[in-house]
Formats: structure tokens, sequence, C-alpha cells
């Protein structure tokens, strides 16, 4: 005999939307213990505040002493007052700061991927000495001067030069999209010089040196950008990096900001997915809540396998960094894939949120415009698509 009893919808979910492949459950314990301190210092201190500073085109300096006291800077490097991380646990605080604001993150990475590991990996002893443990404390801010106007894709044309002047350095030429331009202490700029690329520490207040904070901007409101000017700049010999030669010394600091970009953009999406996945509950349209119709539904399954897979991903590059075995070229592939997910799961998250979604009272359309950022620098699509044709053909057709 058949029922004609039809089975009663149930409202609870069996699986996690944010963690569909149950991958924390595969962190060690200090991994997880690394990621919950920075999840609960996002909560509790950036979630609060975020989009007033959005809105105000605010960085919140007032957060670096707590971030400094959760390890976050420099996290992977060992000595100097850094915490000595793996690299995991570094994707995981990117998660987590990038899951309140692109704007932390970026912070994060340029301070440590970006200014710390240069001056660690190719600096004199005296250089970390003299650097690395007020950056770890959050007292010195570094930027990084590689982009300049003329076109950040192609960096070996940069037209900014240092030439010899006695022991010391004469630095000109200009940099251009420069986190923390205006507020950095420190600039790490990169120059021609007649023996080839080089990087070079600039302290703010170098007679000559001047920046500009970049304002007008849609995306990133939170983060600080500059310009930077060296007019005739004197640099004293020790300012160079003395093991810095060539394009490939800045080309692997953007890999490890790359790396971590993998991990950040996911807590973007995570927080995307889970204001979209709360309206789509709660919103009744046509007499049901969204979440009850197919194409909906169907919009959230969409979602939730990007992310995962994007999830995975970030995990396997991590895993392999770990092991000293990761290649640019599979870090382009997440970078790519990564920041592609985030950016169209904000987007369809700001559409499902339909005309509240414009509103920065909600997470998506901010994750959204920062995004479009995110996925433009450290490489654009582009680039990192050549990038892995390159790899997969061995011809560089840039
Ligand atoms: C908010 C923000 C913060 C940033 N922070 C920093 C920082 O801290 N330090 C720093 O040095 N830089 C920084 N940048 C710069 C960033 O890395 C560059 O914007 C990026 O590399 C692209 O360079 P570009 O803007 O000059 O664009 P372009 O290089 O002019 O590219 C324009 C377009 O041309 C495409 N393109 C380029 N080459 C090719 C090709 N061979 N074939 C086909 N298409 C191509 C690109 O994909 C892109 O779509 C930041 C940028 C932003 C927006």
């Amino acid at each position: 005999m058949s029922s004609l009893t039809t089975p009663t919808p149930t409202a609870t979910p069996s699986e996690n939307a944010l963690d569909f492949l149950r991958l924390d459950a595969e962190l060690t314990e200090d991994e997880q213990l690394v990621c919950d301190a920075v999840a609960r210092m996002v909560d509790k201190r950036v979630l609060p505040i975020i989009s007033e500073c959005f809105e105000a085109g605010r960085f919140p300096r007032e957060l670096l002493p707590e971030l400094a006291e959760l390890g976050v800077f420099g996290s992977t490097l060992q000595g100097y007052g850094c915490a000595g991380l793996n690299a995991v646990s570094y994707g995981l605080i990117c998660r987590e700061l990038e899951r309140g604001d692109s704007a932390l993150r970026s912070f994060v990475s340029v301070q440590s991927s970006l200014c710390m590991y240069p001056i660690y990996t190719y600096g004199s002893e005296q250089q970390k000495q003299q650097w690395l443990p007020r950056m770890a404390r959050g007292e010195i801010i570094g930027c990084f001067g590689l982009t300049e106007p003329q076109g950040g894709s192609d960096p070996a044309t940069m037209g900014t030069t240092a030439r010899r002047n006695g022991d010391g350095w004469v630095l000109s030429g200009s940099k251009m999209w420069i986190t923390n331009g205006h507020i950095a202490d420190l600039a790490i700029v990169w120059a021609q010089t007649p023996d080839g690329m080089r990087g070079f520490l600039v302290e703010r207040g170098a007679r000559g040196f001047t920046s500009e904070e970049i304002k007008h901007k849609f995306s990133l409101r939170a983060s600080n950008t500059g310009a930077l000017f060296f007019d005739q700049v004197r640099l004293p010999a020790e300012a160079a990096l003395p093991a810095a030669n060539g394009i490939k010394a800045p080309l692997s600091c953007l890999s490890q900001a790359r790396y971590g970009i993998c991990w950040g953009v996911i807590g973007a999406a995570q927080a995307c997915l889970a204001e979209a996945l709360a309206h789509a509950g709660e919103r009744v349209l046509f007499g049901r809540p969204l979440s009850h119709t197919q194409a909906v539904q169907l919009r959230l399954a969409e979602m939730v396998r990007q992310l995962a897979t994007a999830q995975l991903l970030a995990l396997q590059l991590g895993r392999q960094k770990q092991r000293d075995a990761l290649s640019a070229a599979r870090i382009s592939l997440g970078k790519w894939n990564n920041c592609r997910m985030a950016l169209d799961i904000a987007r369809d998250c700001r559409d499902l949120l339909g005309g509240a979604g414009i509103s920065v009272e909600h997470v998506a359309i901010r994750h959204m415009l920062n995004l479009e950022s995110v996925v433009t620098y450290e490489g654009t699509e582009t680039i990192h698509q050549l990038t892995i044709g390159r790899a997969v053909t061995g011809i560089a057709a840039f």
C-alpha cells in the first residue's frame, strides 16, 4: 500500500555550507588555535567597526597592537620576535582577517610577505635586527613599491633608477598604487641599477622622498593606498638589500603574498555566503522563503561548489608550501581561481539580497568592491593565466 503522505521538509541543514568538505577538521591543533584566536579578534574588534571604516575611507590603525599581539606580522618567520608558524596557519590568518575585510588582510600581506619577508630573505643581519622585531610588534609599518604608473603587469620595464654615488646610491622615480603608501614608516623600493633590479630600504623622512594618499577609491576603502615619489634621494650603502639581485627577488615576495591571497579571499566569500544563506531563509516572497525555491538552491549549491573546491586548492598549496614543494605557477592557479570564486560569490550574494544588497549595512557589496582590487593586484587574472600557459607550454606569451 502506498502512502500519500509527503515527507515533512526539514529546516535543519546536514552540511556546513562554509566548510562543506570538513577541511577544518583536518587542521592540526596548533593551526586550529591560531585560526580561532584570529577569528575571535575579527568578530569582536573588526566586524563592529569595519563598515564605518569602509564608508569613511579610514584604515583602522588602532587594531595594530592587537594584531601584533596575535603574532600575525611576519608570522611564518623564525626569530626576530616572529611567531614561526607554518604556511597553513598563515593562510588561516589571512582567511579570518579577510572574512572581516580585504583591507586588513592586505595590510598583513604587505607587512609580512612584501616587507618583512624580503628583509628576512635578502637583508643583512644588521637590517634584520634593525627592522624585523619592530615590524613584528606593529611599531613600524612597511610598504612595497614595485608598481609604477606606466604598467604594473610588466615590472621589468620600470623607470625608477638607483645610481651609484660614492659608497651609496641616488634613487629617482615614482611608484603608484602602493598599499600603506602614505602611512608607511619604511618603504621597500625596487629600482633598476647598472647591475639589474635591486631592492632598497627607504625610511620616511629621507630627503626627497614624499608620498600622497590616493583618494576617491571605490574599493579597499579601509586600506591606505598611496603614490611614492623619489627626487634624487640619497641612500647609504646599507640601504640596499644585499642579496636581492634581479627581478626574481620581488617576484619571490609576490609569491608569498599571492599564496596568502589564495586563502584570504575564501574568508570574504564565506562572509558573503553566510549572509546570503541567512537572508534566503528569512526573506518571504511569493508566499515562501527564498531558500525554498529551486532557483535559489541552485545558486547556493553553485556557490558551495566553488567555495569548497577553492578551499581544497588552498589547503593543497599550503601543504606543498610546508614541504617546500610549491611552484609559482601553482600559486598563480590558486590566486586566479580563488579570487574569481570569491568575486563571483560576492556578486551573486549581493544580488540575492536585492536592493538591500547595495547597502554597506550588508557585507556583500563591501566584499564585492574590495575583491575588484584583489583580483587585480598581485597579478591580474590574465597575468596568472599567462603564467600557467608558460608553465605548461614552456613559452612566455606575455
Ligand atoms: C588597491 C591596490 C593596491 C595595490 N597595492 C600595491 C602595492 O602595495 N605594491 C605594488 O607594487 N603594487 C600595488 N598595486 C598595483 C597592482 O599590483 C597593479 O595594479 C597590477 O599589477 C596591474 O598593473 P596596472 O594597474 O598597471 O595594470 P596594467 O599592467 O596596465 O594592466 C591593464 C590590463 O592589461 C592586461 N594585460 C597586461 N598584460 C597583458 C598581456 N601581455 N596580454 C593581455 N593582457 C594584458 C591586464 O590583465 C589588465 O587587464 C595595487 C593595486 C591596487 C588597485
